[in-house]
């Protein structure tokens, strides 16, 4: 069994989508970012290579290479699926917590169960995903951005 964590952050901005695991989630501002600043994909990317001991998602998909320029996160995380099953992995489950105060999350978050268990080709039993305030504390908390943390399981 191998343990793997990630984490992610990005600013929020107006006139960018805000896409949390393949969900395009109303609100007047999104994230920045080089891909679509999916830091739901981003954070659960970085725990299942860090599991397998394979780097990261900025050096697997370097943001000064313009084939990523607007990339589908869940693209890029089906392709660190497909590289931690070539290392001989398999994932066993996730569990991952966006923190921002707004927009509140709950109602998309069985959809970006669904979308992040697919990409990890994984029963959505296997995948949890949590969304947390931080009170008015902090850039998750004054509107500046957002963050997402992630742990993986690797057997
Ligand atoms: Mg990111």
């Amino acid at each position: 069994m191998r343990v793997g964590h990630g984490f992610d952050a990005h600013r929020l901005v107006e006139g960018r989508r805000l896409v949390l695991g393949g969900v395009v989630i109303p609100f007047e501002r999104g994230a920045l970012g080089h891909s679509d600043a999916d830091v739901l994909a981003h954070a659960v990317s970085d725990a299942i290579l860090g599991a397998a001991a394979l780097g990261d998602l900025g050096a697997r998909f370097p943001d000064t290479d313009e084939r990523w320029r607007d990339a589908d996160s869940m693209e890029l995380l089906a392709a660190c699926v497909t590289d931690v099953r070539a290392a001989g992995y398999r994932i066993v489950n996730v569990d991952a917590t966006i923190v921002v105060d707004r927009p509140k999350l709950a109602a998309f978050i069985g959809e970006m169960r669904e979308n992040v268990a697919q990409r990890l080709v994984l029963d959505v039993e296997a995948v949890s995903v949590k969304a947390k305030t931080s009170e008015g504390m902090g850039y998750t908390g004054d509107g500046t951005g957002i963050a997402a943390y992630a742990v993986a399981l690797l057997e």
